[in-house]
Formats: structure tokens, C-alpha cells, sequence
């Protein structure tokens, strides 16, 4: 569990909340599956697998918007345009937007009450 097993990426910004999840999450699947540790394993993972990919999938993002001043296609160039002429509208928009997926992969899990 924790950066060993979902290398999330500081980018994500999600490390702890997952490594923190991942704790309460295996805990629990062991106590309920009362020795049957494959069985718990394997329900870990199910649990876990989708909240983590979607986390992970974060810092995919944020490294992506971190390279776009390097590229040369048109995103690019059209986000470098908006930034001159709008600086606070075109970053109210990815601090919103950003917000939202954060939002919505940090809660991406269901927690069970072992
Ligand atoms: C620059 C940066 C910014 C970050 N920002 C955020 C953030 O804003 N939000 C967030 O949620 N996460 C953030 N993270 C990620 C977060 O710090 C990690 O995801 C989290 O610490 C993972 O916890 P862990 O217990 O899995 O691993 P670690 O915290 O790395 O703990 C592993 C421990 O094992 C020890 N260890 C290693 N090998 C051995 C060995 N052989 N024997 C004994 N002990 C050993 C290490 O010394 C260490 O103490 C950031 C990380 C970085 C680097």
C-alpha cells in the first residue's frame, strides 16, 4: 500500500489520502475475511483499484498541463494566447476545473464500515 504500491505521483497531490485509504481499506478487508487472506487481498484490490487509477490519472493531468508550454500544437498555442490577453479568467477556469476532478476522484471510493 501507500507510494509502494500506487506511485501516485506528488502531481496528484492525493499520496497520503490514498496510502490512508489503502490502510483502512486492507485493514478492514482483513478483520472481515477472518483469516481467508486471499480473500481479503483480493477484495482489496477490487476496492481499490478504480479509486486509484482515478487518482493517479491526476498527475497525468497536471504533468500534461506542466509540458503544454513545450509543445507546439494548437491547445498550446491558443491556452499561451488566452493567458496574455485573460490571465485570471483562463486560471479561474483550470483552478475550477481541476477542483471538480480532484473533487471527484477524491471521493471516488465508498467506505465500507468493517
Ligand atoms: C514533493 C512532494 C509533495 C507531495 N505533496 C503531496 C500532497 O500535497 N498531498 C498528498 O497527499 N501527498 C503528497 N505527496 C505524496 C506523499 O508524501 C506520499 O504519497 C506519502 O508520503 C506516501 O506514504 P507512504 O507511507 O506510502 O511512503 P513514505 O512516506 O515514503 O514512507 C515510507 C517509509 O519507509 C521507509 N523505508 C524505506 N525503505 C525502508 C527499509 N528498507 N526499511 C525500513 N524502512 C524503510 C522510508 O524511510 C519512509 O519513512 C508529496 C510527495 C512529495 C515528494
Amino acid at each position: 500500500m501507500g507510494d509502494a504500491a500506487y506511485c501516485p505521483s506528488p502531481l496528484s497531490g492525493q499520496g497520503n489520502s490514498l496510502a490512508l485509504i489503502g490502510a483502512y481499506v486492507l485493514a478492514g478487508e482483513l478483520a472481515a475475511a477472518k483469516r481467508e487472506y486471499n480473500q481479503a487481498f483480493d477484495e482489496y484490490e477490487k476496492e481499490m483499484r478504480p479509486f486509484v487509477k482515478a487518482n493517479q490519472a491526476l498527475g497525468i493531468k497536471a504533468s500534461k498541463i506542466m509540458k503544454l508550454n513545450e509543445e507546439k500544437n494548437l491547445l498550446a498555442k491558443v491556452s499561451q494566447y488566452l493567458m496574455k490577453i485573460a490571465p485570471g479568467i483562463l486560471t479561474k477556469f483550470m483552478i475550477n476545473r481541476s477542483t471538480r476532478q480532484i473533487n471527484q476522484a477524491a471521493n471516488g471510493i465508498n467506505l465500507k464500515n468493517y
